[in-house]
């Protein structure tokens, strides 16, 4: 019998591996095996049994079955070959994506001892508890460590065991550490689930009446808000710590540490405590009966029309089918704001998905996700990676969302688009929503191939808010720069500071200063190992590359001519904030970007104070515009809509409309109307006309015919490869030699070499060839297939092996 394995790796094809006779019958797809590969292992995963020998070579043996049962249903293997094939990646690096680090074992797996919980080893075998023992002395294992300590063949079943008894886990690099925020709660003995013996207990107290008052809090705080923490139930009760722990040492209460967004413990009910508007209710109506006609509808709907509302209504409606849905956002709008309110509809039946949970939470996610207990996930894009058992609907919220395409590393995906593949093989329906759609998104309604649904007004009648536009170049500038608040906008912020409202000040850089220039002779501090101006940081008194992130000091003599006479250009959130809290010395000012909000938590608790009105303006760059609902903000203030406008790429009119409009559309979302100010030195921009009125139709037909003179998505496809090489020379050959290749099918399809405007990031030259091929699957499979021989063919010859070649298909 012979197998191919996917192995997390990137192997230009899937390889071939013999099933020994005695683990013939525990093979099937989806199965994890153990496989050796040169002179290390990887747990991977059976693709398909195949039925006979390959001539080529002699397949060697795999060493283990891991599983009993597939940990993937085939559909997840029918999407990650979907994804690299189309994606132009391998099906390892696809996996290598998709499962979480638990369930990926090799050779270079670290294990880490799992301190979270305190163990009795009885229930571990004696091989499992001879590793166990060594991690709890050591802390971490690697796999070879665990090699030594046991007999050879039983490695790799021993670690799957203790990661399923919750000893370890395998250590993940985390792109940014998260920590969920832990807090103690407060549950009830599980002896006294039973009525009778809590009866019992209430009325045979006899002393210490005040731990008796603790515990009628505690079960009235149960009742109303279904979870109760400590500090909650002291301070709503008046008792002190003692008393609880009085209350916990007769094992009537018990404190347990749990991270607040693990939600294990909420009732598994539905509870929809709202009705849809009369246009909500039509919306609904509609996608219902576009789904019965399409498979992928679009919800257009404004601002603040109450898009969640109807998502909620139709994932009640699948779920009470007994169905799943998945819950798309993109990273940075999956905030606790978005998960309070559905997890007030949905409870317990709701698993919040993050890459950045720890690995036991997410193989937790993944097993009831396979089960169907969980019925609704709400996740960014890796949630699609999940085993759903019974998937009846994707909802891709913000669907115009760049960040839906994942860049680097590989499979580069667009998340939005694999959903709409991976529906189809479930037979579930997608529903995109947004209040700025995609062209492309919008365009496929205008074929038919999506069905559309327009939610022209905001929930409650709310106008939309009044956009005008302040001309920067008539504002009289004080010192030499630009001027970063006009005085209408501060005479606007002022006013709305009197009214007690709240103000957002959008502006699309961090940093203090986008770059200082030498006053004298023009010189800028560049970074070393980019082609990039540095950012001046006034707080952290530094200079910073935002493409590698390098940190430089402060420069004071000029590199070129050595005067000391350096200037600001340009401005930064950090500077915003500052000249907000000079015209406003009262007013409670924050900051939100990258800078100020490191982790997760931040985001969230800044949101919180934001939204509780203890913060009056709030100064920040994209992430204030992520799908936020505050009720307070009658002001938008947009400082430098030049930035926004002026970028270089195809798609800067389509992002412009976007990220304006949906700034715009945190002001006047529940009471009273609006007004956003919008700073610019070119107010007859024609986006900023569509912007005014409101008007996508417009912005749409706008850039379409756009689109279609120049050749560009949704009329065509485009296929980016891009050349990373040390020495600029090398990259451009090796770039050369793809397009000499592609020159003979292609020639006129090919635009390239060329270098990007940013030509060096992190000390690699960068080369670009772009592909526009007409839809056509036949010639765009064509083109792929050629481009991968280019890379076969270039990377084979030794002057060329250092070159990183990565396609990217549809770039953004
Ligand atoms: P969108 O996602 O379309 O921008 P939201 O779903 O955030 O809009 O809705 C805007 C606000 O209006 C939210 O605070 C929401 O709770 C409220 N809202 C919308 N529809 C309803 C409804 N049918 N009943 C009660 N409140 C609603
Ligand atoms: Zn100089
Ligand atoms: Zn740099």
């Amino acid at each position: 019998m012979f197998i191919e394995v996917i192995i997390p790796l990137f192997l230009p094809k899937n390889y071939t591996w013999a099933v020994p006779a005695q683990m013939q019958a525990a093979v099937q797809p989806g199965v994890r095996v153990e496989v050796q590969l040169k002179n290390k292992r990887y747990a991977g995963i059976v693709k398909k049994m195949l039925d006979k020998k390959p001539e080529e070579f002699e397949p060697k043996e795999i060493l283990n079955v891991l599983d009993t049962e597939p940990v993937v249903y085939p559909q997840q293997l029918d999407l990650w070959q979907w994804i690299a094939r189309y994606y132009m990646c391998s099906e390892g690096e696809v996996m290598q994506a998709a499962m979480p680090a638990n369930l990926k074992l090799s050779s270079e797996s670290i294990l880490i001892w799992n301190e979270e919980r305190s163990y009795d080893f009885s229930d571990l075998t004696d091989s499992e508890y001879v590793v166990a023992e060594a991690l709890e002395l050591k802390k971490e294992l690697r796999l070879n460590e665990v090699q030594q300590l046991l007999d050879a063949s039983n490695v790799y079943p021993v670690i799957k065991k203790l990661i399923e008894k919750g000893v370890c886990h395998v250590w993940e690099e985390l792109k940014e550490k998260y920590r969920s925020k832990t807090e103690t709660f407060v549950t009830l003995h599980s002896k006294y689930n039973n009525e009778d013996e809590l009866a019992d207990l209430l009325n045979n107290w006899s002393k210490a009446p005040k731990q008796m008052e603790l515990l009628l809090s505690y079960l009235h705080l149960v009742k109303t808000e279904g979870e109760v923490t400590q500090p909650k139930l002291l301070k709503k009760s008046n008792a002190t710590a003692a008393q609880l722990k009085g209350l916990c040492e007769k094992n009537i209460l018990v404190l347990e540490k749990r991270a607040t967004d693990r939600i294990r413990l909420l009732p598994r009910d539905i509870q929809i405590d709202f009705t849809l508007s009369a246009a909500q209710q039509k919306a609904f109506d509609e996608v219902q009966q576009g789904f019965s006609e399409k498979q992928v509808c679009l919800l257009h709907g404004v601002t603040a029309s109450g898009k969640t509302e109807v998502y909620t209504k139709l994932i009640e409606a699948c779920i009470t089918q007994g169905k799943q849905v998945l819950y798309m956002l993109p990273e940075i709008a999956l905030t606790s704001q978005i998960i309070r309110r559905l997890q007030k509809h949905f409870g317990g039946y709701i698993a919040i998905y993050h890459s950045k949970f720890n690995p036991n939470e997410r193989v937790e996610i993944w097993n009831k996700v396979k089960t169907g207990e969980t019925k609704v996930v709400l996740g960014a894009r890796s949630s699609l990676f999940l085993p759903f058992k019974d998937l009846g609907l994707i909802i891709a919220d913000e669907e115009h969302d760049a960040s839906y395409k994942q860049q680097d590393p590989a499979p580069r995906y667009h998340a939005r688009d694999a959903a709409i593949y991976y529906a189809s093989l479930n037979n579930a329906r997608v529903l995109l929503g947004s209040a700025t759609p995609s062209i492309e998104s919008y365009y496929n309604c205008t074929q038919q191939k999506y069905a559309l649904v327009q939610l022209d007004e905001r929930y409650g009648q709310v106008e939309l808010p009044q956009i005008s536009v302040i001309d920067i170049k008539k504002v009289p500038a004080q010192d030499k720069g630009k001027v970063a608040l006009s005085p209408s906008l501060i005479a606007a912020i002022d006013t709305s500071l009197q009214q007690q409202k709240q103000v957002i000040l959008f502006q699309n850089r961090r940093g203090y200063s986008p770059y200082l220039i030498c006053g004298t002779c023009g010189w800028i501090p560049q970074c070393r190992h980019c082609d990039v101006t540095l950012t001046y940081h006034k707080a952290k008194n530094s200079l910073a590359c935002h493409y590698c992130g390098t940190s430089y000091p402060v420069i004071n003599t000029c590199a070129a001519c050595g005067s000391h006479n350096f200037n600001q250009k340009n401005f930064g959130t950090e500077k915003i904030e500052e000249l907000v809290a000079e015209a406003f010395p009262n007013a409670r000012i924050s900051r939100m970007d990258y800078d100020s909000v490191k982790g997760k938590n931040d985001h969230d608790a800044l949101i919180k104070l934001f939204e509780q009105q203890r913060i009056d303006i709030l100064v920040g760059t994209q992430m204030v515009v992520k799908g936020l609902d505050f009720e307070h903000v009658n002001l938008v203030g947009i400082i430098d809509a030049d930035g926004i406008l002026n970028f270089t790429d195809f798609r800067v009119n389509e992002r412009a409309f976007q990220l304006m409009e949906q700034v715009s559309g945190r002001a006047g979302r529940r009471d009273g109307k609006g007004t956003v100010l919008i700073q610019v030195s070119n107010p007859m921009h024609p986006v900023l006309q569509f912007v005014k009125e409101h008007d996508f139709t417009r912005l749409f037909q706008f850039e379409l015919a756009n689109r279609k003179q120049f050749d560009y998505p949704p009329f065509t496809r485009l296929i980016q490869v891009i050349f990373k090489h040390k020495e600029k020379h090398i990259a451009e050959e090796a770039a050369n030699i793809m397009m000499q290749g592609l020159k003979k099918d292609f020639g006129n399809e090919c635009n390239g070499p060329a270098q990007p405007v940013v030509d060096r990031v992190r000390n690699q030259y960068l080369w670009e060839i772009l592909i526009k091929l007409p839809k056509d699957a036949a010639r765009i499979n064509l083109c792929k297939r050629e481009i991968q021989q280019q890379i076969v063919i270039i990377q084979s010859n030794k002057r060329y092996r250092g070159v990183t070649i990565l396609p990217d298909v549809d770039p953004v």
